[in-house]
């Protein structure tokens, strides 16, 4: 990055964090002719999707569904000399790093393209209308002015104290994950949700024993019923260790060497890695938003109204000019939703006439799990359908073996579980959840199709597309 001037600078639009809803509102506003400013304290620009979240985890999910297909290859297809799998982790990862540096200077370039000012260092909310950037390189910190402010500082993960559990710091957390070295042959991961269920699935794919414990008796607790109950025994047929109802106790050992995990029901796990994935909390320290008057709800998320400004407390001036996207507000911690936020927001503040209402629907949100097999689910669980529209709620399902398992031997054909969830006499359909094999690209479709209010018959009026597993969405009875 070019040094730039470090004289205060005015501008229209400034936004804190380099991620994916400050990149995107940041270079929506420039495309609109405005001055931008965007403060990154990280030296790598994309935030926590492209450096360690969405695409290294993508990237070794494909590392571990390629080990899957190289096993079909010649256990079921008859492919001959194909040896069993040997992942090369540690000549991989230089490789993976290699394409987010590269991606890191994409991002630079994008922004320069759109001529947003690209500031490297922390910033910190000084008065309404100012932010100080204190510099990554050490230099003396400095003011920034902008009319309108946007917080994007996402978040981090949530890893326990020592006191809460002792020896909780000798294990990692996601980022951690993404900087190991070396594959781990035998992994603890604490949790039960995306993280905990994409990792898990990562390391014993690519041949880590791996155990995964858990506080209740399903993973991805907040899911569609189906979905945990198809991918929880799925999990433990392959292979991995899933302790229930279970609590970490104590961790002992050494980084690095062998940590003995102690479990609450007074088990121990022998294991080289402990990897906490027992969810995120947002960035809000040290920015400034208590001297405002920013208000936080009690997890510590930006709380923010439909079009994203802030809300402050009483007593504190209640300003308009500042708003909070993506993670920090603590709704739907996914990537799209981050930059679509931004990108709304940047719409209604400095474009056409056409856009002065345009905000970011929360509703009916797609989203995928990586895990293997993939999981898809958009609109209202079956729970939630029938909490909120009562007998009005009918459900078609589905459980069948996609045909690129017909080929491979009975214990490892994956299943494929696909529900709709419809209300009322029209058969709206309100919920789409699906798990097998390819459900993560075949999500987005039905997704539309949701969103525009699709009927049970409209599914049946579209005809099938053979032979896909897609195809049994649109002929269910
Ligand atoms: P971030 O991307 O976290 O960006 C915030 C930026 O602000 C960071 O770069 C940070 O350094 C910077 N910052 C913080 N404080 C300051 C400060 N004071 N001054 C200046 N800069 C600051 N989502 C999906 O949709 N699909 C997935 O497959 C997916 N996989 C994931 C896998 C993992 C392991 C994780 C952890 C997350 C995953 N997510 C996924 C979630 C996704 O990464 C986040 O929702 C998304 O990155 C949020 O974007 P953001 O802009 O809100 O924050
Ligand atoms: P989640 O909120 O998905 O899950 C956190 C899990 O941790 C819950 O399942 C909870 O399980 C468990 N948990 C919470 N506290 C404890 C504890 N003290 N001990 C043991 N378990 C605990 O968080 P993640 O960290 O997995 O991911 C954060 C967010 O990032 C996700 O919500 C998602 O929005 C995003 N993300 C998206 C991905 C994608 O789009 N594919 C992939 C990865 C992340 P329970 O309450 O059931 O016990």
């Amino acid at each position: 990055m070019a040094p730039l001037n470090k004289l205060q600078e005015k501008y229209d639009y400034i936004c804190i964090g380099g991620g994916s809803g400050g990149v995107a509102s940041s270079r929506r506003a420039a495309s609109y002719g405005k001055k931008v400013a965007l403060i990154e304290s990280s030296p790598n620009l994309g935030g926590t999707c492209v450096n360690v979240g969405c695409v290294p985890k993508k990237i070794m999910w494909h590392a571990a569904d390629l080990a899957d297909r190289l096993r079909h290859a010649s256990k079921g297809y008859h492919f001959e000399n194909v040896p069993p799998p040997q992942f090369n982790w540690a000549s991989f990862k230089p490789q993976r790093d290699a394409y987010i540096r590269r991606l890191n200077g994409i991002y630079e370039k994008n922004l320069e393209k759109e001529k947003v000012d690209y500031y490297g260092g922390t910033a910190r909310l000084v008065s309404p209308n100012e932010v100080q950037i204190t510099p990554s390189d050490g230099g003396e910190p400095y003011v920034i002015a902008g009319d309108y402010i946007t917080i994007a500082t996402g978040g981090r993960p949530t890893m326990p104290s020592d006191g809460q559990i002792p020896g909780a710091s000798l294990g990692i957390d996601s980022d951690g994950f993404f900087d190991l070295e070396d594959q781990p042959k035998r992994v603890a991961v604490v949790g039960a949700g995306y993280i905990a269920v994409e990792l898990a699935g990562v390391l014993h794919t690519l041949g880590s024993e791996t155990h995964v414990l858990i506080r209740r008796e399903r993973v991805l607790r907040t899911f569609d019923p189906i979905l945990q109950d198809t991918l929880t025994p799925w999990m433990e047929h392959t292979g991995i260790n899933i302790h229930k109802n279970t609590s970490v106790t104590k961790v002992e050992g050494q980084k690095g060497g062998e940590l003995t995990v102690h479990l609450n029901d007074g088990t121990q796990l022998k294991v080289d890695c402990v990897l906490w994935a027992i969810g995120r909390h947002a960035n809000t320290e040290g920015l400034g938003l208590e001297e405002l008057g920013i208000q936080l709800d009690k997890r510590g998320d930006v709380v923010v109204d439909e079009f994203q400004k802030a809300l402050f407390v009483e007593g504190k001036p209640q300003l308009e000019n500042i708003f909070a996207v993506g993670d920090i507000q603590g709704k739907a911690l996914l990537t799209p939703v981050a930059i679509a936020a931004g990108r709304r927001l940047s719409n209604r503040l400095f474009g056409p006439e056409k856009f002065k209402n345009d905000k970011l629907s929360y509703e009916d949100i797609p989203t995928v799990v990586f895990s293997h097999p993939t999981i898809g689910t958009v609109g209202l669980t079956e729970p939630e359908a029938r909490q909120k529209y009562g007998s009005a709620v009918k459900i078609y399902k589905s459980s069948f073996r996609s045909l690129y398992f017909s080929q491979i031997e009975e214990e490892h054909k994956e299943p494929t579980v696909y529900k709709l969830v419809v209300v009322g006499e029209e058969e709206r359909v309100v919920g789409v959840h699906i798990i097998g094999q390819g459900s993560d690209e075949v999500l987005q479709g039905f997704a539309v199709a949701l969103k525009m209010g699709a009927r049970k018959q409209d599914l049946d009026d579209t005809v099938a597309i053979h032979p896909t597993s897609a195809e049994e969405l649109v002929t269910l009875r």
